[in-house]
Formats: structure tokens, C-alpha cells, sequence
């Protein structure tokens, strides 16, 4: 749908890839009567929902050479997402989270992350030529915690400016139990966001990162950190965005959630998937005020259906199946975004 024809690949996502054992009932972990084995990893999430919607789309990764390595290997594949990158080190197992979901569709993790497969993965085995021929290069944080796999994101972000071309975007998708300290992670963080041209965080971490509750404040606050574009996710109620000087809110839509798991890696390839519809130079890209304002509808539209069901994978839309919520046509949700949304250039 939005491939341009010179390029082999249009996304290609770097970082976690694992499994997610997801409570059976909502209630804390300790009373879960059972788990649910399923493919977790923003930024692999990513790679599978703008795969669904079209893209052509890699992963850059290691899990183990276990079963549970191959269980995920062959779920990228099947949902049509190039794994060549995707490495099996002699050592490390595939990480695994515990996943509880809550009454509001939110959930909690619980990680076994510990001498995993991804530490184990080393400058050598990047897929390069991946990150050099692709349009846009898309990394998380978590990559950036143990020291072999901050230095293979480095590589690769390395690999992608000096391009002059790839168009670089980052979700921190912050996971503040899985760092040492949150001075550490903060500092980590602001740090890489200058090598992105684009950052989508949520409300949560934008007051993380900038210490900042006001949306406006924090938004000048991550200025001083970063030239990127910045999207932020609001949950039900949309999103808010800011490219140059075009900025504004753009409402979500009404769905019955069940799950959150997903949403803002589902916002994230929506907008990628109207982002990319663009032909030519995307580090020169300054959408005006009505085109970001419909990319982002897009992308809330997406998020929303990737609540309907449990799971991030099995949730993650088709096309039609965003343009049915967007035109009113769903029947997942009403039409009407759930609040009014402005937009304004200024
Ligand atoms: P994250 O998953 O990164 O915390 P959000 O919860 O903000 O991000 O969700 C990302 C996007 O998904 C939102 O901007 C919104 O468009 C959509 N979304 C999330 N939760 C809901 C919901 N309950 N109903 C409708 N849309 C939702």
C-alpha cells in the first residue's frame, strides 16, 4: 500500500522480542488461575501491525535458540514480517514476561529478563544492510538497558543517520522496573531521543521524562532534548502532536476495550503506515495542520482496535478494518471520535 518501489523494506524495528504469559482473569498475579502464551515486544508489535496494514516491515533482534525462540521467530513470519534479522545466539534464553491485567484494560508486567538472548547479541550479527535500505528505522528503549544491546541500537542508529535518508523514530515505552534506577533511565533516554526524527511517547512518560504534568510544558521541556516530531497517546481520548510548527489534538475513538496491550505500538504503525504514503525525502517531511490531523486520526483508529481483543498480535487491524472505524462503518465502535479534537498551525 505504501512501499516505495526503491527500497527493499519500509519499517524495519529494532529491540525486545519475548514471550508474554498473560493472566488468564483480571486480578493480580498471585491469584491467576493461568497464563496465556503470546508474542510480546513493542517494537517487534510494531513491525507485525504495519505489516498487517500493508508495509513491508523487518526485526532486528535475538531471542534464544528454545523452543520459545522458534515459537517467536515463526509468529513474526507468519504475520509477514522479515526475520533475516532476527539472530538465535548460542547463548541466552528468550526473555519472558508475567502479564496481569487490571479492571480499566491496563496491565502489569512481571519480567524474567535476566542473561537473555538479546545480551547475548553483539555488533557483528546486525543486520545492516536492513537498517541502510529501509525508509524508516524504528527503536524502543529497553534496547538501550544492558550494555551489548545499547551498543547493537547504536550501531544501527549510527547506520541509519549516516544514510542521510532513513527517518529515524523512537517509543522510549518506558519500563522503569527493568532499569537500574530512573535517574538512569531518564538520563539514558533524553540522551538517544536527539538521533530521532520522530519520538511517540505517552502522557505518562512525557511527565517522566520532563518532570512536566502540563502537556504544553512538557512538550517545550522535550524540545530542549530533541528536534523530533513528538506524538503523545492519551489512551481513550487520542492523541496530541506537535511537527514544526503544526500542532494539535486529534480525539480517539469509541471502542469497547478489553485489552491495552498493543494500542500505542498499534498508534504507532498506523501513523507510519499514512507517514509513509509520502513519497520522497522523509527527513525533509512538514505535513501541514489537516494531513498530520488525519495521519493521526489514522493511527487512533488503529490504537483503539488493538484494545478489542486480548492480545496485541491477534488485535492488530487490516486496513479495511480501520478505514470501517474511521468511516463509522465498524462494528467495534461508534464513528464519532469520543471527544472534540483542534487543530491549529501556529
Ligand atoms: P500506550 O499503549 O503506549 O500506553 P496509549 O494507552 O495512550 O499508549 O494508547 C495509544 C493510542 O491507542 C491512543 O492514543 C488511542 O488512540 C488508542 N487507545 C488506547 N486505549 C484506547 C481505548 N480504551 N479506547 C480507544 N482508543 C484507545
Amino acid at each position: 500500500m505504501a512501499s516505495d518501489s526503491t527500497k527493499q523494506v519500509d519499517l524495519v524495528c529494532l529491540g525486545e522480542l519475548l514471550i508474554d504469559f498473560v493472566a488468564t482473569a483480571t486480578g493480580p498475579l498471585r491469584s491467576a488461575p493461568g497464563f496465556v502464551r503470546a508474542a510480546g515486544g513493542a517494537p517487534a508489535n510494531v513491525a507485525v501491525a504495519a505489516a498487517r496494514l500493508g508495509l513491508k516491515t523487518a526485526f532486528l533482534g535475538a531471542v534464544g535458540r528454545d523452543e520459545f525462540g522458534q515459537f517467536l521467530r515463526a509468529t513474526l513470519e507468519s504475520n509477514g514480517v522479515d526475520v533475516s534479522g532476527l539472530v538465535h545466539p548460542p547463548r541466552g534464553r528468550t526473555p519472558l514476561a508475567f502479564v496481569s491485567l487490571k479492571e480499566n484494560a491496563d496491565r502489569d508486567f512481571l519480567f524474567y529478563w535476566h542473561e537473555t538472548a538479546d545480551h547475548c547479541m553483539g555488533v557483528a550479527d546486525l543486520h545492516l544492510g536492513l537498517v541502510r535500505s529501509c525508509r524508516v528505522f524504528h527503536f524502543g528503549s529497553i534496547s538501550l538497558i544492558h550494555p551489548s544491546m545499547r551498543a547493537v541500537t547504536q550501531a544501527a542508529l549510527a547506520a541509519a543517520r549516516d544514510t542521510g535518508e532513513v527517518f529515524i523514530t523512537c517509543d522510549p515505552n518506558v519500563r522503569l522496573n527493568l532499569w537500574h534506577s530512573s535517574v538512569e533511565a531518564r538520563g539514558t533516554i533524553l540522551g538517544i531521543l536527539t538521533w530521532a526524527h520522530l519520538v511517540k511517547l505517552n502522557e505518562e512518560e512525557l511527565e517522566f521524562l520532563t518532570g512536566k504534568a502540563d502537556l504544553k510544558r512538557g512538550l517545550q521541556a522535550l524540545a530542549q532534548f530533541t528536534k523530533a516530531a513528538v506524538l503523545v497517546t492519551q489512551g481513550p481520548r487520542g492523541a496530541a502532536y506537535c511537527w514544526g510548527n503544526v500542532e494539535g489534538e486529534a480525539p480517539g475513538f469509541s471502542v469497547a476495550a478489553v485489552d491495552s496491550t498493543g494500542a500505542g505500538d498499534g498508534f504507532m504503525a498506523g501513523f507510519l503506515c499514512r507517514m509513509l504514503e509520502t513519497q520522497g525525502e522523509l527527513r525533509q517531511l512538514q505535513p501541514d495542520a489537516q494531513t498530520l490531523r488525519e495521519w493521526v486520526l489514522y493511527a487512533n483508529a488503529v490504537g483503539a482496535l488493538a484494545t478489542t481483543k486480548r492480545g496485541a498480535i491477534p488485535a492488530f487491524p487490516t486496513p479495511s478494518e480501520a478505514a470501517a472505524l474511521l468511516q463509522g462503518t465498524s462494528h467495534l465502535g461508534l464513528s464519532e471520535p469520543s471527544r472534540g479534537g483542534d487543530t491549529k498551525a501556529g
